[in-house]
């Protein structure tokens, strides 16, 4: 993966100041390739890689990360501002305001659905009914605009049955501009708060289907004309989006099949293309499979990156980076004693803890599982830093010193027992040995190498 890509790029370039500009396109060779296979067009990737170019050369590379890792963090902050997000918000914060519907007019406020045939219109039209209901608890209506297909309106009020939305009763032989003008009228009568279109789409895009989205937009003036597009479908996405952007007032973009094993690509070509937010993330067929977009998570899975990010986030702002150097020195030199395992246990605690760790970083699943196989908890990151605590310094430099004796009175003195103090200096041989790994990599890397 990408994080694997870019720490051999930048294994060679551990230590210095500044991200240098040979570097930084060294590393965007690598990000670019991730991109290109997350199925992101061309020209946008080229744009973005450029963006994030000038901006990563020069930063100043924190101590506490190796640079391949913070560039990462550079291109996912990059990515997700150019999603529409903002790269700081906390986890769980709500979709961005732009992502939120706009329904603030003289009611019914009207949202179109445009798209081509099977990108998922009809069934969105459905779950957008269903959430405005469930999360602003307003009351809309549904009207099925596409005479082009046989059933495709009584496919609506199937889906207005099953989830309990009135839907504009199906008058046979009427034309898409009649439909919208009654289904209006309906609306406005009735008290609905919103009316949602679901239009008529192609295999393909042609100028029939676009004077007709024309005319329905003229006739209805919409308050959202949302595209729907499907993720999975990558580069065709980007010219059916190109096209409905030239002749319909978009305000938003709806991608559907989020649920597939489409990487999210997707989602930064219409952003780029179409310039308009996107609003609603499909994630199934089943009508509450509708969230609302999230542009930090689809960076990530864009990246491919897992949690890396969130990790150079806590690192960045908990460990402290004077440690993590002399830390990362000594281990280079092949030195590792109590002291610097007492280190590495503080800044473990400082990040919020082994469960905290394990749940980040690539590949550790088994290493969380064994952790909680032998009970290692937090209270043992307390008890280690305890124990070596009672050690003197000459024990903390040398623990092959530490004898039966002295092991009883450092357990008494750290309110531990012998053999936790024993676990600790067997942990302590081990990494001795993982050494050879870990002085590539240093600090942080060393403790992913070292559980994953
Ligand atoms: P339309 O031709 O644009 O109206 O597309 P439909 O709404 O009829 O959807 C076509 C197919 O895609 C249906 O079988 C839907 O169940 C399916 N579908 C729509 N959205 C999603 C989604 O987000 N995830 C998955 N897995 N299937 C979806
Ligand atoms: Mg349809």
């Amino acid at each position: 993966n990408l994080s694997d890509r870019l720490g051999a790029t930048f294994d060679k370039l551990r230590g210095r100041g500044a991200l240098k500009e040979q570097d930084v396109r060294d590393a965007m060779r690598e990000v670019r390739i991730a991109l290109l296979e997350a199925d992101v067009a061309l020209p946008v990737v080229r744009r973005f890689i450029d963006a994030v170019t000038e901006k990563a050369i020069g930063q100043d590379v924190l101590r506490a990360v190796s640079p391949g890792q913070q560039v990462i963090k550079i291109v996912n902050d990059e990515l997700v501002r150019t999603l529409g997000g903002d790269p700081d918000e906390e986890e769980g914060a709500p979709a961005p305001e732009e992502s939120r519907l706009k329904l603030e007019v003289k009611p019914p406020a009207v949202v179109m659905m445009v798209g081509l045939q099977g990108s998922g219109k009809t069934t969105s039209t459905a779950k957008i009914a269903r959430y405005i209901r469930e999360k602003h608890g307003k009351k809309a209506m549904m009207a099925s605009l596409d005479v082009a297909r046989p059933a495709a309106q009584e496919q609506l009020a199937v889906l207005g049955q099953q989830a309990d939305i009135a839907t504009l009763p199906i008058v046979p032989g009427q034309q898409p501009v009649d439909i919208a003008r009654r289904a209006l009228e309906s609306a406005r009568l009735q008290n609905f708060d919103v009316l949602m279109l679901d239009t008529a789409g192609r295999l393909h895009v042609d100028d029939a289907l676009m004077a007709e989205m024309k005319a329905v937009a003229g006739a209805a003036d919409p308050a959202e004309v949302l595209l729907v597009v499907d993720s999975l479908t990558g580069q065709d996405a980007v010219n059916v989006a190109k096209s409905f952007t030239d002749e319909v007032p978009l305000t938003g973009v709806v991608l559907t099949r989020m649920d597939g094993d489409a990487r999210g690509g997707a989602a930064l070509s219409m952003r780029a293309v179409t310039g308009k937010p996107i609003k609603f993330a499909g994630t199934g067929e089943k009508l509450d499979a509708l969230e609302a977009f999230h542009p930090k998570r689809v960076a990530g899975r864009i990246l491919g990156m897992g949690d890396v990010v969130s990790l150079v986030e806590k690192a960045a702002a908990t460990v402290d980076a004077e440690d993590a150097e002399r830390l990362a020195k000594r281990m280079s030199k092949g030195e590792f004693d109590l002291n610097d395992l007492r280190t590495q246990l503080k800044q473990m605690q400082n990040m919020g803890g082994l469960g905290m760790l394990a749940g980040m970083l690539p590949g550790m699943k088994k290493a969380k599982a064994a952790m909680a196989a032998s009970n290692m908890d937090d209270k043992v990151l307390l008890h280690m830093d305890a124990i070596i605590g009672s050690m003197t310094a000459k024990e903390r430099a040398k623990p092959g010193l530490m004898n039966a004796k002295r092991k009883k009175r450092v357990a008494a003195g750290s309110g531990t027992q012998v053999q936790d103090v024993n676990k600790l200096l067997k942990m302590h041989q081990e990494m001795s040995k993982a050494m050879k790994q870990i002085r590539k990599m240093g600090g942080l890397g060393g403790l992913g190498k070292l559980f994953g």
